[in-house]
C-alpha cells in the first residue's frame, strides 16, 4: 500500500451553538488541515494521485473557509472540529484511478485535532 499527506491551513471564526463554555461566544482559529490518500496501485508513470490536482482540490475547499464565519456555512452544520474533518472529507473523496481518500485530519489550534474517515 502507498500512502501520500498534504497539508493546508485556513483563519476563520466561529461559535459552537449550545457549548456549555467559552466555546459558545465567537472566536477565530487557525485551523490546519491534513489529508491522507492511500492506495495499491500507481498509474503508468508510478503516481498514485497528483500531489498538484490534490492540493487543488484541497484548496478549492479552503477557499470556502478561510477567513469566514463558519456558522454562515449551513452544509458544515455546527462548526466544531468534528463536522468541518467531515465536510472537507465529503467534498474531497471522489478521487482518480484506485486512490482512496483515508482521512481528513482538523487541527483547532496546535493542541488538538479531529480526523474523519469513513470506517
Ligand atoms: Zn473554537
Amino acid at each position: 500500500m502507498y500512502r501520500l499527506r498534504i497539508e493546508s491551513d485556513f483563519d476563520a471564526a466561529h461559535k459552537l451553538v449550545g457549548h456549555e463554555g467559552k466555546c459558545a461566544e465567537l472566536h477565530g482559529h487557525t485551523w490546519k488541515v491534513e489529508v491522507f490518500v492511500v492506495g495499491q496501485k500507481l498509474n503508468d508513470i508510478g503516481v498514485l494521485v497528483d500531489f498538484n490536482m490534490l492540493e487543488e482540490r484541497l484548496n478549492k475547499i479552503i477557499e470556502r473557509l478561510d477567513h469566514k464565519f463558519l456558522n454562515d456555512i449551513k452544509e458544515i452544520g455546527n462548526p466544531t472540529c468534528e463536522n468541518i474533518s467531515k465536510y472537507i472529507f465529503e467534498n474531497l473523496k471522489d478521487l482518480p484511478n484506485n486512490a482512496k481518500l483515508e482521512k481528513v485530519r482538523v487541527w483547532e489550534g496546535e493542541k488538538g485535532w479531529c480526523e474523519y474517515y469513513e470506517a
